[in-house]
């Protein structure tokens, strides 16, 4: 490596307790001495205010040419209002993989868990079109919504997940599924992932669970499993699930990859109940960051970056409200920033 190469990304501070968990991963980065060149740009929220939009087309082209981003949480307005800039972002470079690894990390009610989902991104429930059907007065009296998978991404998400699999020393594929009820959305995905499975044989292993036995199994015996491929509400409903086997949404990060472009972000949102009071945990964040040096082919510093987490947690015994903890965002930030000092 070039140790003069920089890594042109665009940062979204994004909206809530974005901007706190940002500015603590950018500091540690620097602390850390990785070498990304930043271009500030704005969504969600914060995207309106500046700029009118979710999604700027200055965000947009930023990220376009950079193919890199780091980003904060947005917020996405319920049930009525603006479409959420994390969909449009994923359909904007069609980011069709988001990967979401947990891994313990602190001792909990849960030791020794180690897996990865990977969730398909731009189709099924998630991506809805929705819309009502009116009767008599009531111009809402019937809501429609629609999903749709194409065995085309079906098998793309499916490679994604064995290759992942082979490059990372993974064994088992668990294929999350409704195909006893959504025969034609879900099924598609299955058979997908079956055909594709074939390829890997000898490799890799793949079992399949209907969701709502895997939600079980997750908290029965969550160690069974290595890695889930799911559809995408199904993924985004288990993944958050994951979060709580290993302390909850401040320890999960996630990665969005398309053919040239990935978005590192956190798994939670933007946390409006605690935004603005400085006890955010930026964990997942700072997890997300070390995603993104793995994957521009930094693993020594992502190493380092998962170590002084560790040691910051476990030795320094410093630790967020969220983790039954009393220091706040910047407590944290300054004793890790220390801890990666000592480990240089
Ligand atoms: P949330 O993840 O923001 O918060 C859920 C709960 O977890 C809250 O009690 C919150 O305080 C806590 N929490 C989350 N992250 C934390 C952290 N880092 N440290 C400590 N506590 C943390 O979910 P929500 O409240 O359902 O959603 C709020 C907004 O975020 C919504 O507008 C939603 O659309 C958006 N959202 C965005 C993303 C994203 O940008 N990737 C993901 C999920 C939700």
């Amino acid at each position: 490596r070039n140790c003069q190469q920089k890594f042109n990304a665009t940062l979204i501070p994004g909206d809530g307790i974005g901007p706190e968990v940002v500015d603590a991963t950018v500091k540690v980065l620097d602390a850390l001495g990785a070498p990304f060149e930043w271009d500030i740009q704005h969504a969600g929220i914060a995207g309106v205010e500046a700029h009118g939009d979710a999604l700027p087309p200055q965000t947009l082209a930023s990220i376009r040419e950079r193919k890199l981003a780091l980003k904060g949480p947005l917020t996405t307005p319920i049930g009525e209002g603006f479409r959420s800039a994390n969909v449009r972002l994923r359909e904007e470079f069609q980011l069709f993989a988001n990967v979401r690894p947990v891994k313990t990390l602190i001792a909990g009610r849960y030791d020794d868990i180690d897996i990865v989902l990977i969730r398909e991104n731009l189709g099924g429930f998630y991506v809805a079109h929705e819309y009502y059907i009116p009767v008599g007065d009531d111009p809402k009296a019937v809501a429609v919504s629609t999903g749709m998978n194409t065995r085309e991404g079906s098998k793309r998400i499916a490679r994604f997940a064995f290759e992942y699999a082979v490059k990372n020393g993974r064994k088992k594929v668990t294929v999350v599924h409704k195909a006893n009820i959504l025969k034609a959305l879900t099924g598609i995905f299955l058979e997908a992932a079956r055909e594709v499975a074939k390829e890997y044989e000898g490799r890799v292993t793949m079992n399949d669970m209907i969701v709502d036995a895997c939600a079980m199994q997750l908290v029965l015996n969550p160690w069974q499993f290595d890695m889930l491929l799911c559809t995408n509400l199904f993924g985004d409903i288990l993944s958050d699930e994951l979060a709580g086997l290993v302390g909850g949404l401040g320890m999960a990060p996630g990665a969005n990859f398309g053919a040239d472009t990935a978005i590192f972000e956190a798994v939670h949102g933007s946390a409006p109940d605690i935004a603005g009071r400085g006890i955010a945990n930026p964990i997942s964040l700072l997890l997300g960051a070390k995603m993104m040096l793995d994957h521009v082919g930094l693993p020594d510093l992502s190493a380092r970056l998962h170590n002084a987490i560790f040691d910051t947690l476990n030795i320094s015994q410093v630790r967020t409200g969220d983790l039954m903890g009393t220091a706040t965002t910047q407590q944290f930030t300054d004793a890790l920033i220390e801890r990666l000092g000592s480990l240089k």
